[in-house]
């Protein structure tokens, strides 16, 4: 990756502590990622030396936030690859962005009877607003099926999308199941029928080089804590005229141009969507995680994942008793991978990972309907991200089989 990994883990002093007298393998990067020291010291650096309100200011400091503020929407910019920083707009994240586009879009465009699609592996954040607007519109929920393996069913999607549909909503990488969809061709079949694409981007943001032009997706959602940046900020990347046509989901400060008593007007994009004091320091920290992923390059960070889940999902599978959800191939199964222990419940094994100082999660990862698809009450979930080595993956390895002896034998 152009920095040696001892070089990187150096970067996040958190990786350096004891976790129940072991080193700590942290393995809970799909829920939320650790933050570099950049990130934290853009943080620092902002409160202590540029605080101030953005946009509304004249002096010196509050032309500083705002520069720093703006500066860092056009690095999101340019790491997706929208062709404006009018496309972007900064939100609390990947539930916020997907809320906002059922609350103004597909309020405005979604009638009875017609469809919304999704699929079975979809994060409860990418499913309950689309549940939600279609019982407020009457209009029809669909979701496609999956392939045994658990990647999506393609032929089952072009049955699901048609001329009723309006809008499909599909991830990028599934938070449970760790395949990458073909959201590329999704948004072909949904332009096909007059539908939108909407990319929940939540787990491939962080993971891959993602361009949202090449893509040609309608919308895309995601999360800055996922990817290295602070919690709290995230963004909604949209059309520029998709977002000229919407109506702002939320009113007061910044996103008005001229308030009468009776009406008001709006601010150009993307401060149109923006009301009130932004997360300011939060979109500088962002923007200082998408400079700190930049110096390794999206397809570098890719890679190094890959060959993590090259090495270590042949070994899971190998454990006797161990089920591992999705491909079985690992170039068709990214660094999310979740996992059962026969006979033992997943919050067990979770735990018993901790004892040896390897943090996994474990429950149904706000996917219940997938929970439910795959005839499993929850799953535990290793997830891998740029920080983690081999040695880590062989910890993993090596705690799985020790809690395995320890219910079987009552030690440890
Ligand atoms: N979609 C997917 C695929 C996710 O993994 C997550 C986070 N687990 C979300 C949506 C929601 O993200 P957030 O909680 O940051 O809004």
């Amino acid at each position: 990756m152009g920095k040696n990994l001892n070089d990187i883990r150096a970067d996040f002093p958190i990786l350096e502590q004891q976790v129940n007298d072991e080193p700590l393998v942290y393995l809970d990067n799909a829920a939320t990622t650790q933050k570099p020291k950049a990130v934290v010291e853009a943080l620092t650096h902002y409160y202590y030396h540029d605080n101030a309100n953005v946009h509304r200011g004249v002096h010196t400091l509050a032309e500083r936030a705002t520069e720093q503020f703006e500066a860092a929407r056009e690095k999101v910019r340019a790491f997706i690859n929208a062709r404006s920083t009018k496309e972007v707009l900064f939100t609390r994240g990947t539930t916020t962005s997907l809320n906002w586009i059922a609350a103004s879009y597909g309020e405005a465009n979604v009638n009875a009877g017609d469809e919304i699609v999704i699929s079975y592996m979809e994060h409860h954040s990418n499913l309950v607003p689309w549940q939600q607007l279609a019982l407020r519109k009457q209009a029809k929920l669909k979701y496609i099926k999956l392939n045994a393996d658990g990647t999506l069913d393609m032929t089952d999607a072009a049955q699901q999308i048609t001329d009723q549909t309006k809008i499909v909503a599909i991830a990028q990488v599934s938070n449970v199941l760790g395949v990458v969809n073909p959201v590329k061709d999704l948004a072909k079949l949904a332009h096909q029928h007059g539908a939108v694409m909407v990319v929940d981007g939540a787990q491939s943001l962080p993971n891959m080089p993602v361009d949202v032009q090449a893509l040609d997706c309608d919308f895309l959602a995601f999360s800055g804590h996922k990817m290295m940046g602070p919690t709290g900020i995230g963004g909604l990347y949209a059309k520029e005229e998709l977002l000229n046509a919407m109506a702002p989901v939320e009113f007061g400060g910044e996103m008005i141009d001229f308030v009468n008593l009776f009406d008001s007007s709006w601010s150009q994009l993307p401060w149109k969507f923006e009301a009130g004091t932004p997360d300011i320091s939060g979109a500088i920290g962002l923007g200082a995680a998408i400079d700190y992923l930049n110096q390794f390059g999206m397809a570098a960070v890719h890679e190094h994942e890959q060959k993590l889940v090259d090495y270590v999902l042949p070994q899971l599978l190998a454990i006797d008793g161990l089920t591992v959800y999705g491909p079985h191939e690992p170039a068709k199964h990214t660094g999310v991978i979740a996992f059962n222990l026969d006979g033992l419940h997943p919050h067990d094994l979770a735990t018993g990972l901790d004892m040896e100082g390897v943090a996994v999660r474990a429950g149904h990862h706000c996917a219940q309907p997938l929970m439910k698809y795959l005839q499993v009450p929850a799953t535990a979930r290793a997830s891998f991200y740029i920080y983690n080595t081999k040695a880590d993956a062989d910890r993993l390895v090596e705690s799985i089989v020790a809690t395995k002896e320890f219910f079987k034998n009552g030690t440890i």
